[in-house]
This record gives structure tokens, C-alpha cells and sequence, in this order.
């Protein structure tokens, strides 16, 4: 096992490594589980952030999610999908970081969630923090403190 020189490594803030809003594909609240999957298909997330209209951060919708719901007894009933709202079966206990936090906050959240939201003092949905990040940070290290491997 090879140790790593505590001094070398410095931290990020979560601000230097998110994905800002802008870039981040999201649902809102209210939008029909239908678009919801719209959005996952067609930009190939697995699953995004939900946000209420005044842009604050509400929760986590996945295709494996909706896909439950469209299960009915004997098959897939996707026309369910036009009547049931995005916050009905959405994710609302995940996680969240703010600005400040560090990468090792973000990491230990990263351990069990694919991506962290990132908010402000009043909720406000910033961006987001992904495990790629995170693990091409430590990758990056690595290779500058061993050269030679
Ligand atoms: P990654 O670590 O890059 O594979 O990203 C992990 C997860 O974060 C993806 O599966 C998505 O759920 C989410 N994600 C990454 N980038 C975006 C983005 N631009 N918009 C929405 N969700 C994203």
C-alpha cells in the first residue's frame, strides 16, 4: 500500500469543481413524469435534479423511477405517464453540498449518489458535483505525486 503526502494534496472547494446550473440538464416539479423521461432519454442520464419554479432544489428523478411506475400487472402501461407530476415519485432525501464545502465533504456523499447537488444559503440550485470529478482529481494527483508509475 502506498501512502499519500498529506502537505501535496490541495483541497478544492466544491465551487472549483462543480458543473455550473447552466450546463446541468433538470425537470421541475410540476412537469409530467413523461417529459421527465423525455429528458433522461435523450441526454442519457440515468437520473437529474428536480427544481421548483423559483429555481430551488427539490429532489431526484430517475428512469428507474418512472419506469416503477409505468409497471402494471401484467405489463408496462406507459400512457400512466401523462398524469403523475415528477414530485410524486421523485427522490427527496439526497443529499446536497454548499460552495464552501470541500472535496472530501463531496466525496463521502459521492460515495453512495452518482452525482450531489450543489445550493446556496436560500436553496437555490447552483450545480452539481460528479463522481467523474472527483475521481479525475485523485487520478490527477496521483500522477503528479508518483511521476515515475
Ligand atoms: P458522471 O460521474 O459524469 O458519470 O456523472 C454522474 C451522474 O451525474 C450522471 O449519471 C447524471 O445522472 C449526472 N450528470 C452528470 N452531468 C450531468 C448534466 N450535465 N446534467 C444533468 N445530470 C448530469
Amino acid at each position: 500500500m502506498v501512502s499519500l503526502e498529506k502537505e501535496a494534496l490541495v483541497i478544492p472547494k466544491v465551487s472549483e469543481l462543480m458543473i455550473s446550473s447552466e450546463k446541468v440538464a433538470h425537470v421541475q416539479v410540476g412537469n409530467p413524469l413523461e417529459h421527465a423521461l423525455l429528458v433522461l432519454v435523450k441526454t442519457g442520464y440515468s437520473s437529474i435534479p428536480v427544481l421548483d419554479p423559483t429555481f430551488k432544489f427539490k429532489g431526484v428523478i430517475s428512469k428507474s423511477k418512472i419506469l416503477e411506475e409505468t409497471l402494471g400487472i401484467e405489463e408496462f402501461e406507459l400512457n400512466r405517464l401523462s398524469d403523475i407530476q415528477v414530485k410524486e415519485v421523485m427522490d427527496k432525501d439526497f443529499p446536497y453540498l454548499h460552495h464552501e464545502d470541500s472535496m472530501i465533504d463531496a466525496l463521502h456523499k459521492l460515495i453512495d449518489f452518482p452525482f450531489v447537488c450543489v445550493i446556496d444559503d436560500d436553496g437555490e440550485f447552483d450545480g452539481i458535483v460528479t463522481r467523474r470529478t472527483i475521481l479525475k482529481q485523485f487520478s490527477k494527483h496521483y500522477h503528479e505525486t508518483f511521476k515515475w508509475v
